[in-house]
């Protein structure tokens, strides 16, 4: 689809938020990208610099997305949210033609579908990104390859303890590539579960364990078991900058593409 000529202007939703501080930051310092508008349920009528510090734009902070997306003229909404809330405003986004790029994890397969389909109804391209670490997205890809040689593999997945939503949405994507990639599923002998949950949940039978703590920011381990030897992919997230880069990413790209993308992936070519 067509990028917008010139500077992309950028409405930031969540923007008092931790993920959303760090954004207002990054985008304000992104060369040819402008945070026009910046929104947060709380903190509404607050200087954005008065909590995200000097870095970030000099913007009063907004409390509703479709008030500022019909006051400000926008071609990106960057949400980092949470689950229940980022579903509707991209498509606020999609109805005004501005392209949302969604952060916020959690998602179920039913908002993909809508907004997908709310992607190809405006015509108007759509971003849902779990995991912005280019670091991160190399271990999915790199999940997908070694899950076909393999198969029998668990995810475990840690994060800081003020996260809503488990499993993560990292360790859900990866383990969908993994159940697409391997041939079959390993067959597992019976168990004796002595502990409800000890044995982690299943997402596309891949067991997958969350671990929350304080201290922790975003990690994951990939472990892989054959014969007589084991691989471990292992991805941290040491501070919230590593997901900078890759939320300018899509910034940049998302009006380079159709429909909805998920994931960075199809952008590290
Ligand atoms: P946070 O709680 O610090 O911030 C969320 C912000 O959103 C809060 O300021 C809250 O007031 C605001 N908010 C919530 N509902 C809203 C609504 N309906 N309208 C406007 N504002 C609303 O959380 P965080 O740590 O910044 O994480 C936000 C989301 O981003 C989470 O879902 C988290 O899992 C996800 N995340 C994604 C990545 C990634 O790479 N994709 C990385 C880290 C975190």
């Amino acid at each position: 689809m067509a990028r917008p000529a010139g500077t992309i202007r950028v409405c930031l939703v969540g923007a008092a938020g931790k993920m959303g501080q760090e954004s207002a930051r990054a985008l304000a310092q992104a060369t040819g990208i402008e945070v026009v508008a910046a929104v947060d349920r709380s903190h509404g009528g607050e200087s954005l610099r008065s909590i995200a510090g000097p870095r970030a734009p000099d913007l009063v902070i907004e409390e509703k997305v479709g008030v500022a997306l019909d006051t400000h003229e926008a071609d990106v909404l960057v949400d980092f949210t949470q689950p229940g809330a980022a579903a509707n405003h991209a498509e606020s986004a999609l109805k005004r033609k501005v392209a949302p790029v969604i952060g916020t994890s959690g998602l179920s397969a039913q908002d993909l579908r809508d907004i997908a389909q709310a992607a190809a109804e405006h015509e108007t391209p759509a971003m849902v990104v779990p995991n912005f670490a280019i670091g991160a997205v190399l271990m999915m890809r790199f999940a997908q390859a070694a899950a076909k040689w393999l198969p029998d593999v668990e995810i475990v997945e840690l994060h800081h303890d003020q996260k809503l939503d488990a499993p993560s949405g990292t360790a859900t994507r990866t383990a969908e590539l993994i159940a697409a990639a391997r041939q079959a599923q390993p067959k597992r002998s019976e168990e004796m579960i002595k502990v409800e949950g000890v044995r982690g949940g299943s997402v596309a039978g891949v067991p997958v364990h969350s671990v929350r703590l304080k201290g922790l920011v975003a990690h994951q381990m990939v472990m892989f078991g054959g014969q007589g030897e084991t691989l471990t992919l292992r991805h941290d997230s040491l501070d919230r900058t590593s997901f900078m880069p890759g939320v300018v990413l899509a910034v940049r790209e998302v009006w380079n593409r159709t429909g909805l993308t998920i994931g960075l992936d199809d952008l590290l070519v």
